[in-house]
């Protein structure tokens, strides 16, 4: 019989420690959690972002919902218990990515402030990077970019965050853009400037 016990299983502590990795990689590894409302622009600015810090020379990735929920969430669906589990394993996914000194984006609507706390409280304090990517409703509804709140509408998708489900707007996140006033690139630019002022990004001297 297998035991599965957490408590008889050990975290290993690599003697590479995370100074060291920042050390080479010339910055620190954090995870830009960017939640807002299906169209807000999650998504477009993790990529253009993956772009811009990529060109600069860092070592990043996106995760986002077709890469997690086609392979490591694949049994999961969209009751609030499975949107929570989803979650839950992207922060764990998100805290071993940034323990190897990456740069995570994570592109997930993440509706609900516990789960978005739950995450937090996974990393330390300065690797966790709440981004509200803030957008009205009627401007997510009019881009509608996959069709979805139009088949939310119709009733062809159930529990649609906005349509039918909630979305628990952040109390006091890092980083707010409102996507119905900046450009993709002035909100890149928002979170690059963030990430100077942390001193995230600094490629000389202390990282
Ligand atoms: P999400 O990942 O939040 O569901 P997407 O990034 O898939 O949203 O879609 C957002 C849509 O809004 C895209 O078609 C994008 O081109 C458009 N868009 C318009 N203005 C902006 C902006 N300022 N920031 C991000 N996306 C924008």
């Amino acid at each position: 019989m297998s035991t599965t016990l957490t408590s008889q299983v050990y975290w290993h502590q690599s003697q590479v420690n995370q100074q060291n990795r920042a050390n080479l990689n010339g910055h620190r590894g954090c995870t830009i959690w960017l939640t807002g409302l299906s169209g807000s622009g999650k998504s477009t600015i993790a990529n253009a972002l993956d772009q811009r810090l990529y060109e600069m020379g860092t070592h990043n990735y996106v995760l986002d919902g077709d890469n997690v929920r086609h392979g490591l969430n694949k049994d999961l669906g969209f009751s609030e218990a499975d949107r929570r589990e989803n979650i839950r394993r992207i922060g764990e996914v998100s805290k071993l990515m940034v323990d190897a000194g990456l740069i995570v984006m994570t592109a997930f609507i993440s509706p609900y402030q516990s789960d978005r706390q739950l995450v937090r409280q996974l990393l330390d304090e300065e690797a966790f990077i709440e981004v509200y990517v803030q957008c009205p409703l009627s401007e997510c509804e009019k881009r509608d970019p996959k069709g979805l709140y139009r088949k939310a509408r119709k009733g062809e998708i159930q529990q649609f965050t906005g349509i039918s489900a909630p979305y628990e707007a952040p109390v006091n996140p890092e980083i707010v853009i409102e996507t119905d006033k900046v450009s993709v690139a002035e909100a890149v630019e928002q979170i690059v400037t963030y990430l100077n002022n942390q001193e995230i990004l600094r490629t000389e001297g202390k990282v």
